[in-house]
């Protein structure tokens, strides 16, 4: 079950006193959210807005809806960083899963044994709290395990479906990498950048997955777009509105290069960038989106859409320069 630190946002709450604050966090936690709003304003009399957007990750974060809102402090729930603060207004909130791998990951010991002999465990935000107890089940069934260094905003051991150092770093020391959760979509980015052997161990169904045929997939629909794109005459250069995510300087940096190649580019701004909203765009034959990597990688669209490394690979491929390979990055941006 996922626990949101409520202990935290009182603690906060109790030192800054707030006339209002707000709460936002992934799709899946809005009822959490529910309740620790319902629970500050019993506590504390004050108003507490629950943010109904979206909210992908720490590079989502909505401080303008807070603004707007006037909340003096938005509480950003289950997006664990190393940071606590942004700016502030801003305060990151744990929420943990205390589900047990216990079960899975003996199984997935067992079952591999001789197979690999050092892993590395990875996770995302809500089971970081569980990597050491993991990690002491597969030493005693005689795995080596590596814990990846965090850097940036990720912790050891935490990757993002954009971002990848502690996996990347370890890359020569480990024949595969664990992941502890039921997200295909970190896993597979993990696969993808190290094409390494890479399992998913789900607590709950208690069935560990090898994702790299998955992996493989996306890969293979992100190159078929490239080379779609490469034919365009004019590219939208789709430039996203969610704050952290806002990475205008580089859109304009391609720009240059696409324009040097002789392709014409129209500059669009756009919060949630989907199919439907890049259909109403006329005369574009492709997009290359700066915003999430994950949109073009993931989603479908009519046209070719691109990340940023997709973005690069087709610069490569308009000077004929070798293209393979554009995915094996520690950070997609
Ligand atoms: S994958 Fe997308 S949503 Fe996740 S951290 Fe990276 S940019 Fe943000």
């Amino acid at each position: 079950m996922i626990r949101i630190d409520e202990r935290r946002i009182f603690e906060v709450i109790e030192e800054r006193k707030p006339h209002s604050v707000a709460l936002n966090g992934a799709e899946a936690l809005i009822p959490k959210l529910q309740d620790a709003a319902d629970h500050i304003s019993e506590r504390f009399g004050i108003e507490a807005y629950v943010i109904g957007d979206t909210c992908w990750g720490s590079c989502d974060l909505n401080t303008h809806a807070a603004d707007m809102l006037g909340a003096d402090i938005l509480f950003s729930v289950g997006h664990t960083v190393a940071m606590e603060t942004f700016g502030d207004k801003v305060v990151m909130i744990n929420a943990y899963d205390d589900v047990s791998f216990d079960k899975v990951a003996y199984k997935f010991a067992e079952d591999m044994k001789g197979k690999f002999s050092a892993i590395s465990l990875l996770t995302d935000s809500q089971h970081l709290e569980q990597v050491e107890g993991a990690k002491r089940i597969f030493e005693d069934m005689g795995y080596r395990v590596i814990i990846g260094k965090g850097k940036g905003q990720l912790k050891d051991a935490q990757v993002f479906g954009c971002e990848f150092y502690p996996a990347w770093n370890v890359q020569k020391q480990v024949d595969a990498y664990v992941f502890l959760g039921q997200s295909q979509f970190h896993a597979a980015s993990v696969a993808m950048s190290t094409e390494k052997p890479t399992f998913m161990l789900d607590p709950y169904f208690e069935e560990y997955t090898q994702v790299n045929e998955f992996a493989q997939g996306l890969q293979k629909r992100a190159i078929l777009a490239i080379y779609k794109a490469a034919d365009a005459n004019t590219i939208g250069l789709v430039i996203g509105l969610k704050e952290g995510q806002f990475a205008h300087v580089r859109a304009l940096e391609l720009k240059k290069e696409f324009e040097r190649l002789g392709k014409k580019v129209q500059l669009i701004a756009l919060t949630e960038i989907t199919d439907d909203r890049m259909q109403i765009f006329k005369n574009i034959d492709a997009f290359v989106q700066v915003a999430c990597p994950r949109i073009a990688t993931d989603n479908h669209f009519s046209k070719p859409m691109l990340s940023v490394p997709q973005a690069l690979a087709l610069i490569k491929l308009l000077k004929k320069e070798p293209v393979e390979d554009f995915l094996r990055m520690q950070h997609w941006l």
